[in-house]
């Protein structure tokens, strides 16, 4: 009997509703190569409605006491603790990513993104001054309005719930845009946060495609800002649409990290740590450190060591406990990424392992997208593989005598997400930490993330914080209230 396949609807006003269209496509799952569920096809007209939800909705939301407000992201995290494995099976799934990665980091975060800025609105104060013999001064924060939160396939729920929680929290209410390829566990939330109480309108989804649903956001005259994750073209062009409308914009895009291994590290815990650095997620985390610099004097060692530990990686089923690498999320991003193994070859590269596809795999995965760690050597600093963001299982080391040469290695970048720096040597970690461009410097370690601290990218890698009181910023207007002695 052939099973039925799920078909996913937008969430308008706490409802699930198809597309004004009537159009759904296909979704596929990454392991497979085989479609799983249809999804709305969705144009201005959904957003339409979504806005009129929204704006509704954002009347009564934006005046509800935070202490309610931070009730319903409480109870919506123990709604997605409590269904853990079944969120973690569907993002694995739809994503191709394990379905250990999801249970034991993708998910959990998504509900620590709830309860942390439940907390958080809970604990502010604003500034204030008093102006002796003329005035006291107070702070008052604003919600903004219907944000457009537009995110991507990499890490579905985990950063689609980073833009809601703060945004909701705050008081304003939200459209939220999925990555096409990744709609299923944005879906499934949309029952949850129905369960945990929130009112109609708060939080809507729309599904689909960036020319058609995400577009038609940016270019609503209505919706104030924007918060986005994603590559840095897109990035650019929602800033083009969105400037002449000066709407508050956050811009998490891309990057093409340095990890920078010093003679003088622990060796076992910067190979361990490279490991996961260079291939957890299959690669497709944007914090990964896919340029690899080595000290001149373990090079080789670290070399063999990282080839060694990437050979003994399980690619494959996904739904497996002790599988390290699933599926690459499409087959466009497959190709995408073989590309640059082949680019990597003609630029004069080595590869020394990985670069196609698993031999073994299992007949019902023969048409995943799967795809072997891959280390590329040989290469100089100047081509484009070393360049580029290639966002896959792919990583390119190459050898440095000196940290200033490295520093500008690091440097020499469009990018400036993020850097790992490994040394024992106390002053040199504080001296390269501060010379390194990048949002996010990690000292003997990786992927430690803080959400109190501030988190984004310099130059090309994006514009603006999250985190903390930085998402409380965004996320609100500020006004200086005076008032007169
Ligand atoms: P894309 O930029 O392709 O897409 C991101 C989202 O934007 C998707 O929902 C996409 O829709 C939508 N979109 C596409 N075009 C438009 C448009 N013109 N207007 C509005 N929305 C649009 O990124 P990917 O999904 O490919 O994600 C990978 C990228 O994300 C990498 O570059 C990675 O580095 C970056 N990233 C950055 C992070 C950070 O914190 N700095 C974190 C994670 C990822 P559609 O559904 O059609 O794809």
């Amino acid at each position: 009997m052939l099973k039925q396949m799920l078909t996913i609807n937008n969430f308008i006003n706490n409802e699930h509703v198809p597309p004004v269209s009537g159009q759904y496509f296909d979704t596929y799952e990454p392991a497979k190569g085989t479609p799983h569920a249809h999804i709305p096809d969705s144009t201005p007209a959904d957003v339409d409605l979504a806005f009129a939800a929204a704006s509704t909705a954002f009347q009564t939301w934006s005046k509800t006491p935070r202490a309610q407000r931070a009730a319903i992201l409480y109870r919506i995290a123990d709604l997605i603790d409590a269904r853990l494995d079944e969120f973690a099976r569907a993002e694995s799934k739809d994503q191709g990513k394990p379905v250990e990665l999801a249970r034991t980091v993708d998910i959990p975060r998504a509900a620590s993104n709830f309860r942390f800025f439940a907390g958080r609105i809970l604990h502010g104060v604003e500034e204030s001054g008093d102006l002796a013999g003329v005035g006291f001064s107070y702070v008052q924060r604003m919600p903004v309005g219907v944000a457009a939160l537009i995110s991507p396939w990499n890490l579905p729920l985990y950063l689609l719930t980073w833009k809601i929680a703060p945004c909701i929290a705050c008081g304003n209410t939200a459209i939220c845009k999925p990555s096409e390829f990744t709609s299923l566990t944005a879906y499934m939330l949309c029952s949850v946060l129905k369960e945990a109480g929130l009112p109609a309108g708060v939080v809507n989804m729309v599904f689909g495609t960036g020319l058609g649903a995400g577009q038609a956001l940016v270019e609503h005259p209505k919706i104030p800002l924007i918060s986005f994750t994603g590559g840095t073209v897109t990035g650019a062009k929602i800033l083009t649409a969105s400037a002449p409308l000066f709407k508050k914009t956050s811009m998490e895009l891309g990057g093409k990290n340095a990890n920078i291994v010093f003679a003088d590290c622990d060796f076992e815990q910067a190979l361990r740590t490279t490991v996961r650095s260079s291939f957890a997620n299959q690669g497709e985390i944007c914090l990964c450190g896919s340029r690899i610099f080595v000290e001149r004097p373990i090079y080789e060692r670290f070399v063999r060591g990282l080839v060694d530990e990437a050979r003994k990686l399980k690619v494959g089923d996904p739904a497996l406990k002790d599988t390290n690498l699933g599926a690459l999320v499409s087959k466009e991003h497959w190709q995408k990424v073989v590309g640059y193994v082949d680019l990597a070859k003609k630029e004069g590269g080595t590869i020394e392992c990985g670069g196609k596809r698993p031999e073994a795999l299992q007949p019902e995965f023969e048409n995943g997208y799967f795809l072997e760690p891959t280390i590329i050597t040989g290469l100089t600093p100047q081509c484009r593989v070393m360049r580029e963001e290639i966002f896959g299982p792919v990583v390119t080391i190459y050898p440095f005598d000196t940290e200033e040469e490295v520093v500008g290695y690091a440097n020499d970048s469009n990018y400036g997400l993020s850097c790992s720096i490994w040394t024992e040597n106390g002053r040199r970690q504080r001296r390269v930490a501060g010379a390194i461009q990048a949002g996010t410097v990690w000292v003997n370690t990786w992927m430690a993330r803080d959400l109190r601290m501030p988190f984004g990218g310099m130059k090309q890698s994006g514009l603006g914080r999250e985190g903390g009181n930085h998402s409380l910023d965004f996320y609100t207007e500020l006004k200086t209230i005076c008032l007169a002695d």
